[in-house]
């Protein structure tokens, strides 16, 4: 047999990492790396946060798991939080961000058949948009690498270029349920979409009684400054998709939604064996306690205003090899003009410092929200010592 007992989906690099200590990881050889990379935006709090810990330890002694059959005092008391501290007034929990999108686009299509609208199924998606891996959301994404040997896909999307209005304008049809975008694209290169595309999506959603979704799974929960990225924008959307840093490392997503939005979803139209167990809840719960108030986001922006500046200056004295920088908060992306994975993985391997590389040729910055000085220090000094001695490949 030559297939490996885990399945190779993914290309697994020779870091191996065992252990965690605040914002660095340690490998199987014991060589220490700078996590600029959080697991994927995920470990906000890095590896070590006490609350967070001692959250999910305490639970685990009381009770890990009980069936949503039952009431749920964890999943009401958390729900609550996330209704008070945002546009929602009712949320799904999930285990996870694809499941959060598949819970969304479900909600957006039962606001329309639950008014006996049962055309009204399509939704417009973006180009270079991920909104995750199951059938549903690889179909939501235009994609094609995603796609390969996966036919057919699931229908009901329409691809429409990104911060394009007037395409999504267009677009519109009798069949159209709503709109499902990220505000802010993290796989496809930290692409931050305009506040016109927003203002625009929304008003065009309110005017022909759209549902205007969006994914939040990767800018959600504090990492930009705002709690959703969607306050940048001054819009609210009518359903949304949570998941990544909202359990800080614990698998947990959430699908938020509008009254209004989830008059389709009733007794029985959804379900989750997991979701929203009261493990999950411990976590999330801790998440929220650390990052849901204006002190810690008001630090995660003057951070990441610090980080863009100190950004800016540095790649001026590399005008090879950067193009620009973007993003808000501490979800900042470097466009490269070469090709970013191979300096990446430089980073990684003669420099020791993780980030995460995505669509456009961008290198993605996404530090545990709680990095401090001295970890700003050392991502810039790995940085620009990487960036010293890089040789870039020549082409194949
Ligand atoms: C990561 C991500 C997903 C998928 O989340 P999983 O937890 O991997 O299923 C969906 N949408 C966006 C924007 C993401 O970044």
């Amino acid at each position: 047999m030559s297939i490996t007992p885990l399945m190779p989906v993914y290309p697994r690099c020779g870091v191996r990492p065992v252990r965690g200590d605040h914002c660095h990881l340690i490998d199987e050889g014991g060589t220490r790396y700078l996590d600029f990379a959080s697991g994927i935006a995920v470990n906000l709090l890095g590896h070590s946060h006490e609350g967070l810990i001692g959250a999910i330890q305490r639970q685990a002694a009381t009770l890990m798991h009980v069936s949503n059959l039952y009431g749920s005092p964890q999943g009401e008391a958390l729900a609550q939080r996330l209704v008070d501290k945002t546009f929602a007034d009712t949320v799904f929990f999930t285990n996870s961000g694809a499941e959060a999108v598949e819970c969304a686009i479900k909600t957006a299509r039962a606001y329309h058949q639950a008014a006996g609208n049962d055309g009204r199924y399509e939704l417009i998606t973006f180009t270079n948009a991920f909104h995750g891996r199951t059938m549903a959301t690889i179909s939501a994404s235009n994609q094609e690498k995603m796609h390969k040997g996966f036919m057919p896909l699931l229908g009901g999307f329409r691809y429409v270029e990104f911060d394009d209005l007037e395409g999504a304008k267009a677009a519109i049809g009798p069949d159209t349920a709503g709109f499902l975008v990220e505000p802010i694209q993290g796989e496809g290169g930290i692409r931050p979409a305009s506040e016109a595309f927003m203002k625009g999506l929304r008003a065009l959603a309110d005017e022909h009684d759209l549902m205007l979704v969006l994914d939040e799974v990767q800018c959600g929960v504090a990492r930009t400054g705002k709690f959703y990225a969607h306050e940048h924008y001054g819009i609210e959307p009518d359903i949304l998709a949570s998941a990544k840093g909202i359990g800080g490392g614990f698998p947990l997503g959430a699908c938020l939604a509008t009254e209004k939005a989830a008059r389709g979803m009733g007794f029985g139209t959804h379900g989750s064996t997991y979701g929203g167990n009261p493990l999950a809840m411990a976590a999330g719960t801790a998440v929220m306690d650390a990052v849901a108030n204006d002190e810690f986001l008001a630090e995660v922006t003057e951070k990441g205003e610090r980080i863009r500046a100190r950004l800016e200056q540095f790649i001026g004295n590399y005008p090879d090899l950067f193009e620009l920088v973007r993003g808000k908060g501490l979800m900042l992306g470097l466009k490269m003009k070469v090709e970013s994975r191979p300096f990446f993985v430089h980073l990684r391997d003669n420099h020791q410092l993780l980030t995460v590389a995505a669509g456009d040729n961008t290198l993605r910055v996404l530090p545990p929200l709680v990095i401090g000085d001295a970890e700003i220090d050392e991502f810039f000094d790995k940085l620009s010592a990487g960036a010293a001695d890089y040789v870039i490949p020549e082409a194949a």
